[in-house]
């Protein structure tokens, strides 16, 4: 019998995005097995994985239509080389997914993760540019607190000093926009009724750098690793308009939004917008595989389109681009899109949800914003409430109330002191139940109500 499985886990692993010392107070959970939105550990606990598992779990644990998917794939092809070579998964997955990507997106570059497709989106971008006589737009925008991915390229487009401050002499030379800030806006306004005052901030960093500018990446309607912060539909349409008139590509990083998270199929619906260029991952097989896609228009294919000697063509591929696996498991998500009233059921479940998290929570003296985009819910915990001073970094608290609720048996992993649901879109009603309780007892065994 093998036990000890904590031991030695830290014997030789090293964990992504930790300080490896925390693990000596909190060891890792060592996961036995999943159903829908539980994990079970291998002493018989169980956890209800609120985080869908960094976001990517979509439809729970070990879904039954992605399982016999992915089984029935297998025993046909695991891999192939996706240059020169095809196969059925990918062909019928792009023309399913070309039926749901906003309009004018219709070219499918695929890579295995979701940093490997930002990079993808930037390089293109500046390929792009380059070959239809723009050699001299060679920087990027991004908005401040953004999130694309942790590769050099994505965090050079990031501003979340937590990852890349550090990194910073690494990186490229790019231009940062100060990101709406709706809970805390400058301008007064409240994101329900606003003008995007804010939108300034794009148009004075245009008026500035446009012309060197090759593409603007944004996180549509929610930069996730920033807090979950909601912003308004309008931007993306007054940014849409500003990047046509400035020459600068589009690039929306719908990694985390896309495939109903925000309760539509991508956030870009919400504002009726396309961007040039399009990345997905994380909910696009499910959670189960490491697949991305870059989506582009017909337009920006066309600029690489050239006899070979020229040497338009994109030279950027990764060993497995287009597994047939990861395919195999993002159909049976569409199938079950198609089949099952997912979008129906998690919109009244979002609606649900709110009420009870405001009567749940909206008094608390501590919880400054409850902010919501879909089934995507975030709690801002807050030092005071009046002037929205946050706790102090070093007091870790959300960390705190995670550890709490890891013992109370919730996967409540938190973003500094926003702690957050972003469940599997197929989450019932009493599961939500469920873990507003055990999300309530971790809060005020951390910051009791007097
Ligand atoms: C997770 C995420 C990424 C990075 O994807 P990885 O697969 O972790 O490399 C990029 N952008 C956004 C918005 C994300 O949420």
């Amino acid at each position: 019998m093998d036990e000890h499985f904590e031991e030695r886990d830290l014997k030789y692993i090293w964990h992504p995005a930790a300080q490896m010392k925390d693990y000596e107070e909190l060891p890792p959970m060592v996961i036995d097995h999943g159903k829908g939105v539980w994990l079970y550990d291998v002493h018989g606990k169980k956890y209800l994985d609120i985080v869908s598992s960094w976001w990517c779990n979509l439809l729970g644990h070990c879904n039954p239509v992605i399982n016999q998917a992915v089984k029935d794939q297998i025993d046909k092809l695991e891999h192939v080389i996706f240059a020169n070579f095809s196969h059925e998964p990918a062909i019928r997955l792009a023309e399913e997914l070309a039926k749901i990507v906003p309009r004018g997106l219709t070219k499918f570059h695929f890579n295995d993760n979701g940093s490997a497709a930002v990079e993808c989106a930037l390089k293109v971008a500046f390929q792009y540019q380059l070959q239809t006589g723009h050699s001299e737009r060679k920087r990027f925008m991004c908005l401040t607190e953004g999130y694309h991915g942790e590769t050099i390229g994505a965090l050079s487009v990031g501003s979340l000093d937590l990852y890349a401050k550090l990194y910073q002499p690494m990186m490229m030379d790019n231009v940062h926009v100060e990101a709406p800030d709706c809970y805390r806006c400058p301008f007064g306004k409240d994101r329900e009724h606003c003008q995007c005052e804010c939108f300034q901030y794009a148009e004075e960093a245009f008026a500035k750098h446009g012309k060197e500018t090759a593409a603007m990446i944004v996180e549509p309607l929610l930069q996730g690793s920033a807090g979950m912060r909601v912003y308004p539909p309008l931007y993306l349409q007054k940014l849409r308009k500003l990047c046509d008139a400035s020459g600068v590509l589009l690039i929306c990083d719908e990694i985390a939004t896309g495939f109903g998270r925000t309760g539509r199929m991508f956030a870009c619906d919400h504002a009726g917008i396309s961007p040039d260029i399009m990345c997905i991952s994380k909910g696009l097989t499910g959670g189960y595989l490491p697949m991305s896609i870059m989506v582009t228009t017909q337009k920006i294919y066309d600029a690489f389109y050239a006899d070979y000697s020229e040497g338009k063509a994109f030279m950027h591929s990764h060993t497995y681009a287009g597994n047939p696996l990861a395919c195999a498991a993002a159909l049976a998500v569409q199938h079950v899109f198609r089949t099952q009233p997912v979008f129906e059921n998690a919109a009244v479940n979002a609606k649900w949800l709110t009420g009870r998290l405001n009567d749940t929570f909206g008094r608390h003296p501590n919880v400054g914003e409850i902010r919501h985009i879909g089934l995507i819910h975030a709690i801002e915990l807050v030092a005071d409430k009046e002037k929205k001073t946050p706790f102090e970094a070093k007091k870790r608290l959300g960390y705190e109330v995670y550890k709490k609720a890891l013992e109370h048996g919730l996967l409540l992993r938190p973003i500094g002191d926003v702690l957050y649901f972003n469940p599997p879109l197929n989450i019932t009603q009493l599961e939500l139940d469920t873990a507003i309780r055990l999300a309530k007892e971790s809060i005020e065994d951390v910051l009791p109500v007097k």
